[in-house]
C-alpha cells in the first residue's frame, strides 16, 4: 500500500512494531481509537523476535529484590498461559544444585517459594540427585546435591507480536512496516500535532496529523525523545544465544545453571523443535541501525558453560545451527554489571509525545497500559481497558473438521494465528500440513503467511513469521526452491526478484545468524561460484576468437 492512501488524521500514532508497540496498538483498539502503527523495518525485527523466548517472573529479579517485578510477570504469564493457548505454553525448568553453589539449595527454595506464592500454586519440588539424575542422565556429576524443578512458560516472539498486530487489524486499527517516523511536528507551543513518515524503501514521504504520538521504540527511544531524567539514560545491552539441533542436545525440560566464569544464569531451553542456549548480557555499543550479531567471546562463554554443565555430551561448535543476538532496551541507574541494571520499564510525557521503554516481553500488557493511561489526556475520551480482559479473541478448543491434524497441532495454529488458522488449513495443499523437518511449523505456514502478513522480503518470512531461519541447516538453504514453489502465487515476486531476494536473505543469514565456520563455507561457496562464472566468460570469449581465426 502506498503512504499516500492513508488517511490524514488519527487519533493516536504508535512509532515502534515491536512487542510494545504490539500491546498498545492492540489495546487502543479496544479503546476505539483511531490507530495507526509504523515500524521502520519488518515487525518484531527490533528485540522482540531476538529474546530467549520466556514468559517470566525471572527469578534472577527475586535475588535483586525486584519483588514487584516477579509479581507482575508472574500475574502477566498466568494470564497469558489462559489467554494464548498454543502460543503462550509452560514449560518445566530443571534447576541442578552443586555442593559449592551460591545461591545454594536453601535460598533457591526459598525464591521459588515466593515464586509459587505469587502464582497461587505450589509448582517447584526438589530432587536429591539420584532422582534428578534420572530427568537429566547427561548433567555434570561432579558435587551435584540435588536440583529443583520449577514451572514457567515460553513463548514464540515474533508470532506474539504478529498476533497482537493481526487482531488489531481485523478490529479496524492500521499497522505499516518498513514505514519510519522521520520527526515529530508540533505547533508553536510546543503541542504535538502530526508526525512526518517515510517509507524505508521506496523513499515515498507523508505528513499526518495527530495530538498524541506513543514512542515505542526500544532501543532507538532516546532518538525520539531524549530521557527528561538527567541521570537516567538508555543502556544497550546484547544478549545472544546459540542454536542446536534437538539431537545433539536431547532435553524436553528448560535447565538452569550457574556459568562457571561469572556465576550467571544461563538457559539451555527446547524451542520450536530445537535447543537454544543463552543468554550473555554486555554492553553494546556498535551503530543501532546495524543487526546485532554474536562475538567470538560470546560462543566461547556460551561454548564453555554447555560443556561445563554436559561434558558428557562432547558438544561442540561444529554441531550448532545458527546464533542470534538481541539487545535489551535497559533504563541505566549507573550500575556497573550490565545484568545488575533493572528491567523496569519508564513513561515520559511530553506534550502529547508519550514514551514507554525499558520492560519485558512477558509484561507487554502493562506497559501498554501504563503508555494509554499517560496518553489519556491527548486522546478522544475512552475508558482503558481492564487489564484482566483475554488479550485474544477466543478460538476454538479444536476445529470442526480435524483435517488430520493432531489437536496439539491445531493448538499451535490457533495460538499463532488465531481464527487466520481455519483458513490456514483450509486453503492449505494436504501435502503442505506436514512439518518441516527439524522444526514445528508445517509448510502450510508459509504461503498463508506470504499472503496475509504484509510480507516484503524473504527474511521477513523465514525469520519472523515462521522461525526456519534459525531453525533449519544454513538457515534453511536446502528448502528454498520449495518454499518459492509454495509462495510464488502469493508473493507476486518475478525471477529476478525472487534471485536479489534469495541473496538478500542469505546475505542477511550470514551476517547475522551464522557461525564462523558456517559464514567460511559460504563465503568459499560464493567464491566457487564467482571463479566458475568467470571461466564461462573467458571460455565463451576463447571460443569466440577462435571461431572468428577459423573463418
Ligand atoms: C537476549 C535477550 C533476551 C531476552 N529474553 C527475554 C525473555 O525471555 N522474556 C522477556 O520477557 N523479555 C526478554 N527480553 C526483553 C524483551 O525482549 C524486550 O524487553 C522487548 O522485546 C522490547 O520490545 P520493544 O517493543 O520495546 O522493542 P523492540 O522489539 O526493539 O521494538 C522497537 C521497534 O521500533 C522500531 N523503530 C525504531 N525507531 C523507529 C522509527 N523512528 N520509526 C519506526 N520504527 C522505529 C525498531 O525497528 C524496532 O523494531 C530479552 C531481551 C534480550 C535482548
Amino acid at each position: 500500500m502506498s503512504l499516500q492512501e492513508l488517511q490524514q488524521t488519527w487519533d493516536l500514532i504508535i512509532v515502534g512494531g515491536g512487542i510494545t508497540g504490539a500491546g498498545i496498538l492492540r489495546e487502543a483498539t479496544r479503546m476505539n481509537l483511531r490507530v495507526l502503527l509504523v515500524e521502520q523495518r519488518d515487525f518484531a525485527w527490533g528485540t522482540s523476535s531476538r529474546s530467549s523466548k520466556l514468559v517470566h517472573g525471572g527469578l534472577r529479579y527475586l535475588k535483586q529484590g525486584k519483588f514487584l517485578l516477579t509479581k507482575i510477570a508472574v500475574e502477566e504469564r498466568e494470564h497469558l498461559l489462559k489467554d494464548a493457548p498454543g502460543l503462550v505454553e509452560s514449560l518445566e525448568f530443571l534447576l541442578p544444585v552443586y555442593a559449592d553453589q551460591k545461591p545454594g539449595k536453601r535460598t533457591l527454595a526459598v525464591g521459588l517459594s515466593i515464586y509459587d506464592l505469587m502464582a497461587r500454586e505450589r509448582q517447584h519440588r526438589f530432587y536429591d540427585a539420584t532422582e534428578f539424575n534420572k530427568h537429566l542422565p547427561f548433567i555434570n556429576q561432579n558435587g551435584l546435591t540435588g536440583g529443583f524443578l520449577y514451572l514457567d512458560a515460553q513463548v514464540d516472539d515474533s508470532r506474539l507480536v504478529l498476533r497482537l498486530i493481526d487482531e488489531s487489524v481485523s478490529s479496524g486499527a492500521r499497522a505499516l512496516n518498513y514505514t519510519s517516523v522521520t520527526e515529530i511536528l508540533r505547533s508553536a507551543d510546543g503541542e504535538v500535532v502530526g508526525v512526518q513518515l517515510n517509507d524505508t524503501e521506496t523513499h515515498e514521504t507523508k505528513t499526518l496529523q495527530t495530538p498524541a504520538v506513543i514512542n515505542a521504540t526500544g532501543c532507538w527511544s532516546e532518538i525520539l525523545h531524549p530521557s527528561p531524567e538527567p541521570h537516567r539514560h538508555l543502556r544497550p545491552l546484547r544478549g545472544s544465544h546459540l542454536v542446536f539441533p534437538s539431537e545433539v542436545l536431547p532435553i524436553s525440560k528448560g535447565i538452569g545453571f550457574n556459568h562457571p566464569q561469572d556465576k550467571r544464569w544461563v538457559f539451555i531451553v527446547p524451542w520450536e523443535g530445537a535447543v537454544l542456549v543463552g543468554t550473555t548480557d554486555l554492553d553494546h555499543k556498535e551503530d543501532l541501525s546495524i543487526e546485532p550479531t554474536i562475538t567470538d567471546a560470546e560462543i566461547s562463554y556460551l561454548m564453555k558453560g554447555l560443556q561445563a554443565i554436559f561434558p558428557s555430551l562432547h558438544i561442540s561448535l561444529a554441531d550448532c545451527l545458527a546464533a542470534f543476538a538481541g539487545v535489551r532496551p535497559v533504563l541505566s541507574e549507573g550500575k556497573q554489571t550490565p545484568s545488575a541494571e533493572s528491567r523496569e520499564h519508564v513513561v515520559w510525557v511530553n506534550k502529547g509525545l508519550i514514551t514507554v521503554t525499558g520492560g519485558k516481553l512477558t509484561t507487554f500488557r502493562r506497559l501498554a497500559l501504563d503508555a494509554l493511561k499517560a496518553a489519556q489526556p491527548f486522546l478522544p475520551s475512552a475508558k482503558l481497558p481492564d487489564r484482566r480482559d483475554p488479550v485474544f479473541s477466543e478460538v476454538p478448543d479444536k476445529p470442526e473438521r480435524a483435517y488430520g491434524l493432531s489437536k496439539q497441532t491445531w493448538r499451535r495454529l490457533y495460538g499463532r494465528y488465531g481464527e487466520g488458522a481455519n483458513t490456514l488449513v483450509q486453503t492449505a495443499d494436504p501435502k503442505d500440513l506436514n512439518i518441516i523437518p527439524g522444526t514445528h511449523t508445517l509448510w502450510a505456514e508459509l504461503p498463508f503467511a506470504a499472503k496475509y502478513e504484509q510480507v516484503r522480503h524473504l527474511d521477513d518470512l523465514l525469520l519472523r513469521r515462521v522461525r526456519i531461519g534459525l531453525l533449519t541447516p544454513y538457515g534453511g538453504k536446502a528448502y528454498l526452491k520449495r518454499i518459492r514453489n509454495l509462495c510464488k502465487d502469493k508473493l507476486s515476486w518475478d525471477r529476478r526478484r525472487w534471485k536479489e531476494e534469495k541473496a538478500r536473505y542469505l546475505d542477511i543469514w550470514i551476517h547475522a545468524h551464522a557461525l564462523p565456520d558456517q559464514r567460511a563455507k559460504f563465503l568459499v561457496q560464493k567464491k566457487n561460484i564467482f571463479l566458475a562464472v568467470i571461466r564461462i566468460f573467458f571460455s565463451y570469449i576463447y571460443q569466440k576468437i577462435r571461431s572468428r581465426k577459423s573463418t
